[in-house]
């Protein structure tokens, strides 16, 4: 048996940890339980496909999960912290800790690609003192767009802006990616180089992915699938 504090332990450690999540919107008469005793712990550098039917449940659980909304009943505790009941401020702290890539990119199209990488970067104080053009650069070049970073994100194209907004949440190295639908947008050759670039920094930096996607084409992408239905995980061992 291998000591806890061995290398291979920490690996493992979860960085998400769900237990018996529920989530309503509405209040009286309109309240509607959108989530069901949610359990689910997902490991250090895993990158899982969440999947399901439209309106099950996946984008409610993973904005909870980004701290993008409160949780109300049960317990999340994402990199360590309890956020179910959490404060503003805690739960400004915890975004800062994870990146996030949406379906629609969300760039400032008035600004160039290196501006908005650099957007992200300046949101921590721990990259203050370094040179974050040259690290928003860099980070542009190895998302295959080192040749465009003075360009406005207006006129790239849909697989170069989706690369921009990777480069974007990954340039601060978060521990976890929660991405939302990233090739819903994008033509099949274009979807697939954008998730197999989102895997291969994924796993170079060593960080947890947690994708939404109803694109079967990306499934094999994936160490785990998990299935959502009617608000409820099917999957999730
Ligand atoms: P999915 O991502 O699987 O398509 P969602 O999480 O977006 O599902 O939605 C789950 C359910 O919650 C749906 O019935 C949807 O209509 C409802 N819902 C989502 N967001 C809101 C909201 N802000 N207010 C009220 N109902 C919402």
């Amino acid at each position: 048996m291998l000591p806890e504090t061995t290398s291979t332990t920490l690996a493992l450690k979860p960085v998400i940890n769900i237990n018996n999540l529920n989530h309503y919107f509405g209040e009286g008469s309109l309240k509607k339980q959108v989530l069901f005793d949610i359990n689910l712990e997902i490991k250090a550098g895993e990158i899982v496909i969440m999947t399901g039917p439209s309106g099950s449940g996946k984008t409610t659980l993973l904005t909870l999960m980004g701290g993008l909304r409160s949780a109300q009943s049960g317990s999340l505790t994402i990199l360590g912290e309890e956020i179910c009941g959490a404060s503003k401020k805690q739960l400004t702290k915890l975004r800062r800790q994870i990146g996030y890539i949406f379906q629609a990119h969300n760039l400032m199209s008035f600004l160039t690609a290196k501006e908005n990488v650099r957007m992200s970067l300046e949101l921590h104080d721990e990259f203050l003192h370094e040179n974050i053009d040259k690290k928003a650069i860099a980070m542009l070049e190895s998302v295959g767009l080192g040749h465009r970073v003075d360009y406005y994100a207006e006129s790239l194209s849909g697989g170069q802006k989706q690369r921009v907004a990777i480069a974007r949440a990954l340039v601060s190295h978060p521990k976890i990616v929660l991405a939302d639908e990233p090739t819903a947008a994008l033509d099949k050759k274009s979807g697939r180089d954008v998730v197999e670039l989102m895997q291969k920094l994924a796993k170079e930096q060593g960080c947890t992915i947690l994708l939404v996607t109803h694109d079967n084409r990306i499934l094999d992408i994936a160490d785990r699938i998990i299935y959502m239905e009617d608000g409820q995980l099917k999957n999730n061992s």
